[in-house]
């Protein structure tokens, strides 16, 4: 799913991008000169493997997301933490936001029913 910055604007848009695992939703907001917010949630499950015994398991989402986007390359005079995507041909690539926020979520360890009643 794609949406054009300059669609974006200060009272904001919504959007919904529904995958057959996932939902990602929430609002796109113009925060000021080429940069726009973005609240929004991942919701659903996805397949994942133990971090223990590797057995399959289903990986529950329900998560919150607070980032920014950016029209082109974001430069920030101060040494702001704020989590900034770019995207660099006007186009905001709302799949590749979730594919990000979703790899990062499955880089941390998730543990099957079995292991986890083991954690030391
Ligand atoms: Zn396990």
């Amino acid at each position: 799913m794609q949406i054009a910055f300059k669609k974006v604007n200060k009272e904001g848009i919504e959007f919904s991008l529904n995958t057959e695992e996932l939902n990602f939703f929430g609002k796109l907001y113009t925060k000021s000169n080429g940069l726009v917010s973005c609240k929004a949630k991942i919701e659903g499950e996805t397949s994942h493997i133990c971090d223990r015994c590797g057995d399959d398991l289903v990986l529950k989402i329900d998560e919150d997301i607070d980032i920014f986007i950016s029209n082109g390359v974001y430069e920030n005079n101060e040494k702001d933490e704020i989590d900034v995507v770019e995207f660099y041909d006007e186009i905001i690539y709302l799949d590749e936001i979730l594919n990000s926020e979703v790899e990062a979520l499955r880089s941390d360890y998730h543990y099957c029913n079995k292991c986890i009643n083991f954690k030391e």
